[in-house]
């Protein structure tokens, strides 16, 4: 919420009043100065914000399905716990403007509703434990090299054929990881319900 600010006497004409005429100014988080001749109530200060959450799980959703290990996942998590995590402080310094100009309105209350539903999902998300629950892959228990040639790459003279040279696992395609625990960890996540807007 932007803070508010009140002219006493217009320096010179604006949008909404004349010279010497007063009138309230604020402007919102990359918005355009907004002014008006009478004073605003807190929803015109207050834009719709909850979109930073919807986008926040669309980046989210996104990251997970194109994760292609457990790194990928963590990034996801942290990712959106940040975004989040910055979401809430500027919900609670919301709640502050709107207290500093609306003493005891509702309105900074539910604010920091928001916030604190934010901060709860935060903490849930970043205490699942995605490490915790890898399964090593079952081929090279995890050693991500070809159990074969144990990453030699050769077979004597020859391309290991087991791996074609790589020395890669081929189960696991080298990530050490057995896939089908990241598909679980990943529908896991996808039914991780973000937070409705509480207002
Ligand atoms: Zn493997
Ligand atoms: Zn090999």
């Amino acid at each position: 919420m932007a803070k508010l600010h009140f002219v006493k006497k217009a320096a010179k004409d604006n949008a909404v009043v004349k010279k010497g005429e007063s009138y309230f100014w604020w402007q919102g988080y990359r918005s355009p100065k907004r002014y008006s001749a009478t004073r605003p109530k807190p929803s015109q200060l207050c834009n719709n914000k909850w979109a930073t959450v919807l986008a926040a799980e669309e980046d989210f959703q996104d990251a997970v399905a194109a994760a292609t290990d457990f790194a990928g996942l963590r990034e996801a998590v942290d990712l959106v716990t940040s975004e989040l995590t910055d979401f809430a402080s500027e919900c609670e310094e919301a709640a502050d403007a709107v207290e500093e100009n609306f003493p005891g309105s509702e309105q900074a209350e539910r604010i920091r509703e928001r916030s604190s539903n934010i901060e709860e999902f935060t903490g849930e998300l970043e205490g699942i434990e995605l490490e915790d629950e890898r399964i090593n892959c079952p081929e090279c228990d995890g050693e991500k090299t070809c159990p074969d040639c144990e990453g030699s790459k050769k077979d004597g003279d020859e391309d290991c054929p087991e791996c074609d040279g790589s020395g890669k696992c081929q189960t696991c395609d080298g990530t050490g990881e057995d896939e089908d625990a990241l598909e679980a960890a990943k529908e896991e996540l996808r039914e991780v319900c973000f937070p409705d807007d509480p207002f």
